[in-house]
């Protein structure tokens, strides 16, 4: 897989605002945010998006969603919307795999 921006940040070659780090996964504030709390939670493995992800990630998929949720409380929301991006039509712009986490206003649904 083409090295992207969240393997540089993964790597420390670009800073980032790093709210949480294990031995699979990495949540950092997104650059341009969309909401009062914006950070995205990337696994360390190189997925460019969900769809490559096989059965073999399972663990891993379930790791992500366990972090947005436990990195959300830490940062003091209740209430929270995640977004996963796959593929450039859904617009995806980073081709490494990244869950969303949006908090501190209200959502509409069904998203625009
Ligand atoms: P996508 O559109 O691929 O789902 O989301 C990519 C996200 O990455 C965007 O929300 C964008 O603001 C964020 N982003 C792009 N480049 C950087 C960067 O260098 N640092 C950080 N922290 N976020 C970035």
């Amino acid at each position: 897989m083409a090295e992207t921006l969240f393997s540089k940040i993964i790597d420390r070659e670009i800073p980032a605002d790093i709210i949480f780090e294990d031995d699979q996964c990495l949540a950092f504030r997104d650059i341009n945010p969309q909401a009062p709390t914006h950070f995205l939670v990337i696994p360390k493995k190189p997925i460019p998006k969900l769809s490559d992800a096989g059965a073999e990630d399972a663990s891993l998929l379930g790791h992500l969603l366990l972090i947005a949720s436990q990195v959300a409380k830490q940062e003091g929301l209740e209430d929270f919307r995640l977004n996963v991006n796959n593929g450039a039509g859904a617009s995806q712009t980073v081709f490494h795999l990244h869950v969303h986490v949006l908090g501190g206003r209200s959502f509409n649904w069904p998203p625009g």
